[in-house]
């Protein structure tokens, strides 16, 4: 009796190679909210989920992105499905489990945005209306940043010639540290101050959010 439902297993795991049957592995690690590695075929692959962007982690909201995929698909059977891979080699796709979309739900749920510069998919798009309308997880901030531009933020902040004067940071009531406009530290008070003040005033930049030095 066993033997006969290995047999049909090993059958239908044939049959599924044959017809090109959607890989399907274990995700064993989570990077951040649109991030995660999965174990495949005896390999681990990193996959980029495709069409979304989650909040970077020194952003508001990305250690709870990173939750909320987790909650999702951590340690789960996943299928990918739409597999491409992007200009850095990394693998997209759309990550389904237990018939939920992740990617999906993860718009759905407030915790991405629906990429628009690289996806023009509708459902998305609807999903991200519907989540922001109805003020759903990040959408709760008052002036989310998208994580396209935290980046370029976090990019241009990076390049050695970038001016100081001009330069706005943000401090808290009671910290010692400055930080740039979307970091998470700010979730509690918020006060704008040029970057020379700041310094001058003794604050030091924080090590999040990397702000302008
Ligand atoms: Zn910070």
């Amino acid at each position: 009796m066993k033997r006969t439902r290995y047999l049909s297993l090993l059958i239908a795991l044939m049959i599924g190679i044959v017809v090109g049957a959607e890989p399907t592995g274990r995700v064993v690690r989570i990077t951040d909210g649109d991030t995660i590695t999965l174990r495949l075929e005896g390999r681990r692959e990193r996959v980029r989920l495709s069409g979304i962007d989650a909040p970077e982690r020194a952003q508001p909201f990305g250690e709870r992105a990173r939750q909320h995929i987790a909650s999702l698909c951590f340690q789960r059977l996943v299928t990918l499905s739409d597999t491409s891979r992007d200009v850095y080699g990394r693998l997209l796709a759309v990550v389904t489990t237990d018939s939920v979309n992740v990617n999906r739900a993860m718009v759905r749920d407030g915790f991405a945005w629906h990429y628009h510069e690289y996806s023009s998919d509708a459902t998305l798009a609807q999903l991200h209306s519907e989540a922001r309308a109805a003020k759903c997880g990040l959408w709760s901030d008052a002036d989310p940043v998208a994580p396209w531009d935290f980046r370029r933020g976090a990019y241009e902040a990076s390049q050695p010639d970038s001016q100081t004067a001009g330069i706005t940071v943000y401090v808290t009531r009671t910290g010692r540290k400055y930080h740039r406009s979307g970091c998470r530290y700010l979730r509690r008070s918020k006060i704008a101050i040029s970057l020379e003040d700041a310094k001058s005033q003794g604050y030091t930049p924080c090590s999040i959010c990397k702000p302008p030095r």
